[in-house]
């Protein structure tokens, strides 16, 4: 007898249908089409809150290594390079401050759900120690400030300063980077960390435009409106308000809770309900911090990424939701195994497939144990695979909906159909509001140079954009040919380690050192990719899977382009190495240490 017929309380066969009628309801013929940019009279949500720049000079100098965005990947790839002794670095950001995403997102609630040990990078470099498992948004962006102080890196940063332009000059062997404030810097390298997570998106709701209350994005919070700060005060600015908020992702469950505690009236306008487990975050104690040895965050790093990727390691050092899904799912192949099943890909699907389903469906029977209104209840039950969207931890988020004054408008896969002047239509009936808070994500899969604001020109004056027509080129994400000395800080094409991003970059900002200090010591002034080896990397990452890209049952999300056909394109966009995460570290690890940087062309 093996575990697929033992006595199952979950009836699979009717969990599939069901998941399958969900998705039905919710896939639209316009996919990623139905978002649209802040444009127009929505411009102003794109403004930054926080900062307002100062006055000062253009700046017209040379660099030998500019870095694009000063979030965590510029910050790790300029502490790195400052550890390999190129101190001529750098940083340049649109925002006020460094931070990235965590400069951007300071709404109430704000944290993430990856654990602070190995979230924050670069932790026994700055000797800091978490104050716990999961650490609030302030504390994040603190430490990508303690990074910046660390490093130097804060001297030579343009912050409010958005590049326009980067365009490389053969002939001076340098790129040159036009911005915002009229700056004009010639750097012998460039590394873009531009990430994903601060361009908002809206949906493209008809009438949007309409509205004559107060709106702004998440990640643009108006707490001059609202009344409270990012470190959770009450939103006194909101006691009289009708508040409404659409969507109810990974950022919209952090910040209902406070919403509801605030809010005159709190209306959550629902088309998916996010699967949300449990946090249980804690303390970090001082003692146990200190008496780790020398080398824990590698360590953690490692054992965490193997765990999360179905591997086996004799402990689980952070144990967490991602951990938790992928032990069961490791645990049931080898039962299967020892049950006398073979190793095969049906034997994997099966064993994800119902663990997966004994996941989800505790997660179900948890709504019902916290949520008293059992019509409510019923509409906040996630039917999907947890993995098809990104799971949500909370220990408020399902309470907030017994509050008299919070009401989920469940509109069953359909979303909102318009918005007027006075607040917002589901179902045919009008919804009257004084605010309208839009948690609707952020631009993800869309071009680079539509994601960053510029284009990257290279050799012979061709673009980034026209490179990646029929999809992303690169070695190991990071290097591309006829792009020399120009790198990305990224994930993609690379470990695409998607529960623990800033793994990625650290690594990718470890890489990006070793090989500009390489050139630098043996006096190279040009860095490229070979034309063969960046076909050879496109042609392993587009023969591997698209990872949950490829998943057609998932409902629509970012994570599988909303559910329409993955193309070979959006395959390469957002395919890793096929041989996962753990893998690829351990392969670049021996790439940029043996010294021979394989691929790469260093010439004079
Ligand atoms: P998401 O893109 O995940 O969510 C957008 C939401 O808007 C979805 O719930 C979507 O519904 C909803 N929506 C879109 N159009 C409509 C409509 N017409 N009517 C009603 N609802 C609509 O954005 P988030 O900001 O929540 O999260 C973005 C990413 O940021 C996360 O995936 C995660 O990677 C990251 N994040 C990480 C955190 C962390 O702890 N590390 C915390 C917060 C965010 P539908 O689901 O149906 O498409």
């Amino acid at each position: 007898m093996t575990t697929l017929d033992s006595a199952d309380p979950i009836d699979h066969e009717a969990l599939r249908s069901r998941y399958l009628a969900e998705r039905d309801k919710r896939i639209r013929a316009d996919g990623n089409d139905q978002y649209i940019e802040p444009t127009g009279t929505l411009s102003h949500l794109l403004d930054d809150p926080w900062v307002v720049p100062a006055e000062r000079d253009p700046v017209d100098e040379e660099v030998t290594v500019a870095v694009i965005g000063a979030g965590f990947g510029g910050l790790v790839t300029g502490a790195r390079l400052v550890e390999a002794g190129v101190t001529d670095v750098r940083l340049i950001d649109g925002a006020g401050d460094v931070g990235g995403a965590w400069y951007w997102n300071r709404y109430p609630g704000a944290m993430c759900d990856t654990a602070a040990m190995i979230y924050l990078p670069l932790l026994e470099e700055t000797g800091y120690r978490p104050t716990q498992k999961y650490i609030p948004a302030p504390e994040i962006h603190a430490h990508a400030q303690r990074i910046a102080r660390h490093y130097g890196l804060y001297e030579r940063a343009l912050l409010s300063t958005a590049v326009d332009s980067i365009d490389w000059d053969d002939a001076a062997g340098r790129w040159t980077i036009r911005t915002s404030r009229g700056d004009r810097i010639r750097a012998r390298f460039v590394a873009m960390g531009t990430g994903p997570l601060h361009r908002p998106k809206l949906p493209g709701i008809a009438g949007i435009e309409e509205f004559n209350g107060h709106t702004f994005h998440t990640s643009r919070w108006d707490y001059a409106y609202t009344g409270g700060d990012p470190d959770g005060a009450p939103m006194d600015g909101l006691a009289d308000k009708r508040v409404g908020i659409i969507g109810t992702g990974a950022t919209a469950v952090q910040c209902i809770p406070h919403l509801a505690r605030s809010a005159g009236s709190l209306h959550v306008f629902q088309r998916t309900p996010s699967s949300v487990d449990v946090r249980n975050n804690h303390e970090i104690d001082p003692d146990w911090f200190a008496g780790l040895e020398t080398g824990w965050q590698k360590k953690w790093l490692t054992n965490f990424a193997t765990l999360q990727t179905g591997g086996f390691t004799d402990e689980d050092l952070v144990e967490d939701g991602w951990t938790d899904i992928s032990k069961r799912i490791r645990d049931r192949v080898v039962a299967e195994i020892s049950a006398g099943a073979a190793l095969t890909p049906e034997t994997l699907k099966m064993a994800y497939e119902l663990s997966d389903d004994e996941k989800m469906s505790e997660i179900r029977a948890r709504v019902d144990t916290v949520v008293t209104d059992p019509v409510t209840a019923e509409a906040l039950k996630p039917w999907y695979r947890q993995l098809c969207k990104r799971p949500c931890f909370h220990d408020d988020y399902l309470q907030a909906y017994n509050s008299p004054n919070t009401f989920l408008v469940e509109t069953d896969g359909k979303g909102v159909e318009r918005i007027d002047g006075t607040g917002v239509w589901v179902g045919g009936t009008h919804y009257d509001l004084d605010c309208i808070i839009f948690a609707s994500g952020f631009e993800v899969g869309t071009e680079l140079a539509r994601r960053s604001g510029f284009e990257t020109t290279g050799e012979g004056g061709r673009t980034l954009t026209q490179h990646w027509a029929d999809g992303m080129r690169s070695l190991h994400g990071t290097h591309m040919h006829g792009f020399p000395n120009l790198f990305l800080i990224g994930m993609t094409q690379g470990a695409n380690l998607i529960s623990n991003i800033t793994s990625n970059l650290t690594e990718a900002g470890t890489t990006i050192a070793a090989v500009i200090a390489h050139a630098g010591s043996t006096g190279a002034r040009r860095v490229e990719v070979s034309a063969q080896a960046e076909n050879d990397w496109v042609e392993l990452v587009g023969g591997g899977g698209a990872g949950f890209l490829g998943n057609p049952d998932c409902t629509p999300g970012y994570y599988n382009n909303e559910g329409r056909p993955i193309s070979r394109r959006q395959h390469l966009d957002a395919g890793g190495y096929p041989g996962g995460p753990v893998a690829f570290f351990e392969l670049i690890d021996r790439w940029r240490s043996d010294g021979a940087f394989e691929g790469l062309q260093f010439t004079d």
